[in-house]
């Protein structure tokens, strides 16, 4: 329990605006956020700005699933009366600090970010890399300093935008003289990074290799179904690999009743153990962990006015937080000032 006179560590954390979530941001990001919303003041972006960075030709896109994923928070168990959600471009503030954060980081330092390099690649940008995609590291940095958070929980893609977000904060409060900004800390849970059921290393929203958190009892199942197994195991009675086999990913991730798990890895390895029989176990986990979030999900969609104020109040209360924090940073830096 927090003394109730000691303020509330400050989690910030979000989500791009790209599509509804998946299990890799349940293991990634939504179990931490739902388990520290009770000691923490915690806020939650819909980074639909952020979103625009790689689909300034899909605005529709963007802006539809700002309510897909309210209401996948709140499925999942984020409470409105612990957790504030707010919207990324209503916030005048975030995109001022990201103007100004520009200056104290180099073009060099933004096409060395692993994270970035990456992302350039998976989208096939080339030499076309929108100016604001690669500059969102910054944004980034905008919104966790905004908000004064010193907690981010996130998967582990988002490590080394967090250190490039603590090198700005370093920057600005040298220049400052003193400590204006707060340095944050990544908080990445055990499964840091689900891979997509298609074998591929991260499942992404943009990279059609997820499974939603909405998805229906035969999407699950077809997409067990399809998963990348070890490709030499062929028949039941051959030995099989166990890592790099998403299906044990998986189980790994999600099975609560990990001696079982440890079994069927044992029995797998040593063959006579078919792909079917632990697919159909990895089946029945997934189900049964996604119907309730469902369930909760559809309930919610009938009362769109109830999730917009939520949105509403929640982003008229960050705008005052962050309109505060980009004032001291203004006054900090000796800038001019109106008023
Ligand atoms: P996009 O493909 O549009 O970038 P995404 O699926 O990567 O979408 P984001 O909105 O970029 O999702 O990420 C939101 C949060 O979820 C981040 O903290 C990120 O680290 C985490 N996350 C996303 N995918 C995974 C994953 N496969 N495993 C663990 N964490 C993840
Ligand atoms: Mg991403």
């Amino acid at each position: 329990m927090q003394h109730p006179e000691q303020p509330r560590p400050v989690i910030l954390t979000g989500d791009r605006t790209t599509g509804p979530l998946h299990l890799g941001h349940y293991v990634g990001s939504l179990k931490n956020r739902v388990a520290l919303q009770d000691s923490h003041r915690q806020y939650l972006l819909l980074a639909d700005a952020q979103a625009l960075t790689d689909n300034a030709h899909n605005p529709t896109r963007v802006r539809d699933n700002v309510i897909e994923i309210v209401l996948d928070y709140l499925a999942v168990g984020i409470d409105p009366m612990l957790t504030t959600i707010c919207v990324q471009s209503h916030l005048p503030a975030l995109s001022d600090l990201t103007l100004l954060y520009m200056n104290f980081v180099t073009v060099a330092r933004l096409e060395r970010n692993p994270t970035i390099k990456d992302e350039i690649q998976a989208r096939e940008f080339g030499r076309d890399i929108p100016a604001g995609f690669l500059c969102y590291p910054v944004a980034q940095a905008a919104d966790i300093t905004a908000f004064k958070a010193s907690i981010v929980p996130v998967g582990e893609d988002q490590a080394p935008l967090i250190e490039q977000t603590n090198e700005v904060v370093r920057r600005i409060n040298r220049q400052a003289g003193h400590d204006v900004l707060l340095e944050a800390q990544a908080l990445i849970p055990p499964v840091g990074r689900l891979p997509g059921v298609d074998g591929k290393e991260k499942m992404s929203k943009s990279q059609g290799n997820a499974i939603p958190l909405s998805a229906t009892p035969d999407e699950i199942r077809d997409a067990v179904r399809r998963m990348f197994t070890d490709p030499n195991h062929l028949r039941a009675s051959d030995p099989g690999c166990v890592e790099g086999n998403v299906v044990f990913t998986y189980l790994d991730a999600f099975d609560n009743e990990q001696a079982v798990v440890a079994d069927l890895k044992d029995r797998y390895r040593r063959g006579g153990l078919g792909d079917s029989v632990v697919k159909e176990r990895l089946d029945n986990v997934l189900q049964a962990l996604l119907a309730p979030i469902r369930e909760r999900r559809r309930a919610l969609a009938r009362d769109p006015g109830y999730v917009i104020s939520i949105v509403k109040e929640g982003t008229l209360r960050s705008r005052e937080l962050t309109n505060s924090t980009l004032k001291e940073v203004r006054t900090a830096l000796g800038l001019f000032m109106l008023e």
